[in-house]
């Protein structure tokens, strides 16, 4: 999709620091990064938030969670624990609307988040 920030990532037009791929879902470092590890991972072809990519694709709905766990094992934090997040829509907290799930860790997480 023109003018979206994660399809000009997977297209390689602007740098990430990629730490997974597949032929579906890559994951790279948050630039902003809100814990010790937060690694986002999104599919390759553009969907709008993530439950919109699992009704579409329901593999691979399943295929970004299991990049998310594959990252937290990668990261050393499959053990102390991690949140995945998924901030979906205006209330939600989304900024970039191509699907990503945040894989968060190496620190305790507050909840309920602000
Ligand atoms: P959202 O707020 O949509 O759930 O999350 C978008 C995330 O993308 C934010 O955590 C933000 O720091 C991150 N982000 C925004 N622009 C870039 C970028 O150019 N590169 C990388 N690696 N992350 C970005
Ligand atoms: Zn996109």
């Amino acid at each position: 999709m023109s003018d979206c920030l994660f399809c000009a990532i997977v297209q390689g037009d602007i740098p990430a620091d990629i730490i997974l791929r597949t032929d579906r879902v890559i994951a790279f470092r948050d630039i902003e990064p809100k814990a010790p590890v937060h690694v986002l991972v999104i599919p390759v072809d553009h969907h709008p938030d993530v439950p919109s990519a699992a009704l579409a694709d329901p593999a691979l709905g399943a295929e970004l969670l299991q990049a998310a766990a594959h990252v937290a094992a990668a990261e050393g934090v499959a053990q102390s624990g991690y949140r995945v997040v998924a901030n979906t829509g205006s209330d939600g907290g989304q900024s970039v609307h191509h699907a990503h799930l945040h894989v968060l860790g190496g620190r305790g997480l507050t909840w309920p988040p602000g």
